[in-house]
């Protein structure tokens, strides 16, 4: 499973960065909004799989900011009238977020998402 493979992913980042700072006690990682993910699922391995590592995790949501390619106005994901199924269309299959979205200033899909994808550890 996906959930798994980037758990174990994630861990081998966090205990690099453990090894360098032994004192380090709080480390966040930050889930993309838009990331194909079942966020619960995600939690529970990693978790699990730094259960004899002396470090406690937070996590967050990191909003999927887009970027238009034509006018390079740049938007939040989260402040865009999506509905539901269309939320979750873009949740499955990032790439119908082209389908979806329209740049608020040009009118345009032709957009990338330069945040929001992927996950990330913090310190
Ligand atoms: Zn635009």
């Amino acid at each position: 499973m996906h959930e798994f493979s980037l758990a174990k992913a994630t861990k081998q980042t966090i205990l690099q960065i453990y090894q360098q700072n032994q004192n380090l006690k709080n480390i966040t990682v930050l889930i993309g909004e838009i990331q194909q993910i079942d966020t619960k699922l995600f939690k529970d391995a990693l978790l699990r799989e730094l259960s004899d590592v002396d470090i406690s995790l937070k996590f967050e949501l990191l909003p999927a900011k887009l970027k238009c390619n034509i006018c390079s106005f740049e938007f939040y994901y989260n402040q865009l009238n999506l509905s539901e199924e269309e939320k979750e269309s873009i949740h499955f299959i990032p790439e119908t977020i082209h389908i979806f979205v329209k740049c608020p200033n040009c009118n345009s899909n032709d957009f990338k998402i330069i945040e929001g994808r992927g996950i990330y550890v913090k310190v």
